[in-house]
């Protein structure tokens, strides 16, 4: 079934290493989906590969599909990539100091995407912005546009980057590690400003983030990554209900709860290896408590129950 956005297995590289090689997912409007792995698994590149901002020079993709709105994003155009980016697809990254201009002021900045994208003029980008200013629950919008970014909190100026993506009105949000930036009160507002958006404007939201947490939270479907793979996928309270893979069992396992004996936090043993030294067979098998002989030599392959919860591990059969 067509999806307002489609990644198919596009294998994603540099030189002669394509540290994302097997990842394939579908998004449509109303929906959020998690993407969920520790830094290295592949998880912003794949975001980058999306918002077309891989490196001139050394980067590829050499194979595979991604397709927005029907639109082949592989080898568009920069031109045409341009309309979309920051239009139809938007992103919000980790620290919103990367997004904003500190010499220039917030509320300005907010009116450029709206100028730029829909085309209205000054007095009606300022409505606008106010508005998304006002609906981004800021206090004194009027205020506020007026300020520089360092005169503002994490929290507020993530919030000033969240309004800035929603000016172009895109129909795709991408949040790359949005809250990790924040204090965790903050990012519990942040989070539910995302939520609330997807659900009021019919957005669709891939939520990129290495908290367990967050995903069973805010999301409905989850795609687990690993060292540029997907490794374990499906909606959100079947994975949590019945983690197949090793690793989706070992992050939930990481998740403080409350009423924990002290010290008794879990942690994955070893590190996610470099795409230049990925293992042969399962890449997760170095770290994996459970490996048997066949996942030395041979690649698990993600096949999906009739429910559409799909693993990737030579331990769990098709059902
Ligand atoms: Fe562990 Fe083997 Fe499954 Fe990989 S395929 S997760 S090494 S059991």
């Amino acid at each position: 079934m067509k999806m307002l956005l489609d990644v198919e297995r596009p294998q994603i590289g540099f030189g002669a290493f394509s540290p994302v090689d097997d990842v394939t997912f579908g998004i449509d409007r109303g929906e959020i989906l998690g993407v969920v792995g520790e830094s290295g698994s592949g998880k912003s590149l794949s975001a980058t590969a999306i918002m077309g901002l891989l490196p001139r020079i050394g980067a590829r993709i050499s194979s595979g599909r991604m397709t927005f709105d029907g639109i082949d994003l592989v080898g568009l155009p920069e031109k045409r990539m341009r309309r979309l980016r920051g239009g139809k697809i938007a992103l919000i990254t980790q620290n919103p100091m990367t997004s904003l201009d500190p010499m220039i002021r917030v509320g300005p900045q907010i009116d450029q995407s709206s100028r730029l994208h829909l085309k209205v003029d000054r007095k009606a980008a300022r409505a606008r912005s106010l508005a998304l200013m006002a609906d981004m629950q800021i206090p004194n919008p009027a205020v506020v546009y007026d300020l520089y970014p360092f005169q503002l909190s994490g929290g507020m100026k993530q919030r000033i980057v969240i309004a800035m993506a929603l000016a172009g009105e895109p129909q795709l949000l991408i949040a790359d590690e949005p809250t990790t930036a924040l204090d965790v009160t903050v990012q519990a507002q942040i989070i539910k400003i995302l939520v609330d958006l997807v659900k009021q404007r019919g957005l669709a939201l891939i939520l990129i983030t290495h908290d367990m947490g967050i995903v069973a939270h805010a999301c409905d479907r989850v795609a687990v990554m690993y060292c540029g793979r997907i490794i374990e996928s499906g909606a959100v309270e079947r994975i949590f209900e019945n983690p197949r893979h090793p690793y989706t069992k070992a992050l939930i396992r990481c998740i403080p709860r409350l009423g924990m004996v002290r010290g008794s936090l879990s942690a994955i043993p070893g590190t996610v290896p470099n795409a230049a030294a990925y293992p042969t067979g399962c890449r997760f098998r170095p770290r994996c408590p459970v490996a048997v002989v066949r996942c030395q030599t041979e690649i698990p392959k993600l096949h999906g129950d009739c429910e559409g919860h799909g693993t990737a591990c030579h331990l769990v059969t098709a059902a």
